[in-house]
């Protein structure tokens, strides 16, 4: 199929242009919600390709968010997911870690992004352009989703909410990751996920009431309630995990604490097991809180199930891949499990429940090191890669 060939030689030509969008999105990193520069920037490429643009609280509920689309007439809806926040973390100024060495590394001091959603981003803008190219081989409509907020697995479920994948008929998404996860394969692209850790986030609160130090009797300590609490849920033995990030309370030396703060977080390797964790979570705190007669509330920030791509749609990427495409090079399998939370799990369940197909691709490269990592670099090569992978699928569903 000559367009598959086209599709890509597009691809590979995009390659300069991709890594200059990545180098600035690389340069201008934006934490979860506070993605302004980054919105801006795709919504105006969006609208010069000729998409309808949705920004913001339509979009998400929030300030940021964007969704491109393109309407080709009758046919199905697809639907790609792109997410574009950056983590708080400070990157390495060495000249071994390549952002630094080529002058792009984040202009914005203590945040960085630091798991690959510049080049996310990167790929799906060349996406939009390449697809922007070919409308008129498409038939149905097409849906860009740049997603804020994917760290903390918050920003999925708020879009997923607003009704915007419940037309969709295909979903696709995707994360770069370690080469590790090709077990030994020389390929780029593995079409599907079996599994990922599902994942709850959360804050607990304290409150107690102060008073001196030399008169405990006369307050209600938080500190040994958190400590009580933090000990209990990690003494938890699986399946999955409870962990504390954080720990604040207390204002000083010589008084009874009336505040404290946790920031929590669990993991497992099913929604199920997820569910559970969590009400573990719950009872400790509240097992705490009244042994030491003190208040908690928690709040949960964000969560996500696990990821499950349809199978028959991974297979039918693989085949496709493998039969049409030669930059694109994809593992013998078409699933694997994802060592890592993602929350694109709250659409492709929508996507699923009314009978559409969703998957999830993972990109395998040398790493300069792990995600979320203040050294984290990725292969600039694989910016053309991703862009032909999505655009060759979505052509596959939209031109029948
Ligand atoms: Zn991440
Ligand atoms: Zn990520």
């Amino acid at each position: 199929m000559a367009w598959y060939k086209k599709i890509e030689q597009r691809a590979a030509q995009l390659q300069p242009d991709l890594e200059i969008l990545r180098m600035d999105l690389h340069r201008h990193p934006e934490l979860g919600w506070e993605e302004r520069r980054t919105c801006k920037k795709i919504a105006g490429l969006l609208s010069g390709w000729g998409y309808d643009v949705i920004s913001g609280a339509a979009v998400s509920g929030h300030e940021t968010g964007v969704i491109g689309i393109l309407r080709c007439g009758a046919g199905p809806v697809t639907a790609l997911r792109f997410d574009i926040d950056a983590l708080p973390v400070s990157e390495v100024e060495k000249p071994g870690h390549l952002p630094f060495l080529n002058g792009f590394q984040s202009q914005n001091h203590g945040v960085m992004h630091a798991c690959g959603h510049d080049g996310h981003t990167a790929i799906g803008l060349g996406c939009a352009q390449l697809l922007s190219e070919i409308r008129t081989q498409l038939h149905g409509t097409l849906k860009l989703i740049f997603q804020p907020a994917e760290e903390g697995a918050r920003g999925a479920y708020p879009i997923t909410q607003r009704g915007w994948l419940d037309d969709a008929d295909y979903f696709l998404a995707g994360h770069i990751i370690g080469h590790e996860l090709a077990r030994g394969e020389d390929a780029n692209v593995i079409p599907g996920v079996s599994s990922s850790l599902a994942t709850t986030k959360a804050d607990a609160v304290f409150h107690g009431v102060s008073a001196h130090a030399a008169h405990p009797e006369l307050g209600c300590d938080v500190i040994p309630a958190i400590s009580a609490a933090v000990c209990a849920m990690h003494a938890f033995k699986g399946p999955g995990f409870i962990h504390t990030g954080t720990i604040h309370a207390g204002s000083g030396r010589n008084i009874i604490a009336d505040f404290g703060k946790l920031e929590l977080e669990t993991r497992a390797q099913t929604t199920q097991q997820n569910e559970h964790l969590e009400t573990r979570m719950r009872s400790a705190l509240q097992a705490a809180a009244e042994k030491y007669g003190v208040t908690c509330e928690t709040d949960i920030l964000g969560r996500a199930p696990s990821l499950v791509s349809t199978p028959q749609f991974s297979e039918f990427l693989q085949k496709l891949y493998s039969e049409e495409l030669t930059l694109v090079k994809p593992a013998s399998f078409s699933c694997t499990a994802f060592p890592a939370s993602e929350d694109a799990a709250h659409m492709m369940n929508r996507v699923k429940s009314h009978g559409g197909q969703a998957a999830f691709l993972l990109f395998p490269a040398r790493l300069a090191s792990g995600l979320h990592n203040s050294d984290f670099d990725f292969p600039m090569e694989l910016l053309s890669v991703g862009t032909a992978a999505f655009t060759s699928a979505v052509y596959a569903v939209m031109h029948p």
